[in-house]
């Protein structure tokens, strides 16, 4: 079987040639669709993923059935890290809301890696810090912006992964990633659609107006983008 020689995901390309070819054996290449569910809420981590392309959400269910989205991750970043450092159950769902690529790498083997190379321990822990640093700010923002203003930002969050001019997205999923009703969600596309934010929304296909979503957005994108890409450029 050929190993895999480079990667679109950009912790594993910032790993040394020696240090990738701890993990290049174990590596599988999947593909996953719009919708689909890479972990449930209280599976045990069985595989990490290091996506190559699409979106991915972190969702968080409550008890009484709500749902909202904690993180978005793409090709910066991977799914599950945290079991590596213990054997742990995922405290969140994660589901596609772009399809993609990702390569996939048993737990124990990338445990074997982490506790043999210092480069992938680097890595690992970088995308460890900067999903603390977007869960600290996502909690902010939701305590204190308006719903349009994160609506905004999850919608240019998920452009920068997906690119394109429209994006394939259900009124249910965005009122997933905002943790609002259906009814708050149209009553809020109506909003951005006023402002030149989205042009239409016809089966689910959104346009995207950068330039009008990021008037309407939050700091948060701004500021998160610039911490984290700081963060990517010194350390990786
Ligand atoms: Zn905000």
């Amino acid at each position: 079987m050929a190993l895999p020689t480079s990667s679109g995901n950009r912790l594993l390309a910032a790993l040394p040639p020696a240090d990738f070819d701890l993990l290049a054996p174990h590596l599988q290449k999947m593909s996953f669709g719009f919708d689909a569910v890479l972990v449930r809420t209280g599976d045990e981590f069985k595989q990490v993923y290091f996506p190559m392309s699409g979106a991915i959400a972190f969702l968080v269910e409550m008890l009484d059935g709500h749902i909202v989205a904690s993180t978005l991750m793409g090709s910066e970043g991977a799914v599950g890290v945290l079991s590596v450092l213990s054997p742990s159950q995922s405290p969140v769902t994660a589901r596609a809301y772009a399809a993609g690529s990702a390569f996939q790498i048993p737990v124990s083997q990338l445990q074997l890696a982490f506790d043999r190379s210092a480069a992938v321990k680097r890595i690992l822990r970088l995308h460890l810090r900067t999903q603390l640093l977007q869960l600290q700010n996502v909690a902010a923002c939701n305590a204190v912006h308006p719903v349009e203003c994160r609506m905004a930002r999850w919608l240019l969050e998920l452009h920068d992964r997906v690119g394109g001019e429209t994006i394939q997205l259900t009124q249910d999923a965005l009122a997933q990633l905002l943790g609002v009703r259906r009814t708050t969600v149209t009553l809020t596309m109506s909003r951005l659609r006023a402002a030149g934010a989205i042009k239409a929304d016809r089966r689910g296909m959104l346009e995207i107006k950068r330039t009008g979503l990021e008037s309407v957005a939050c700091e948060c994108y701004t500021v998160m983008r610039r911490r984290i890409d700081r963060m990517y450029g010194e350390e990786l």
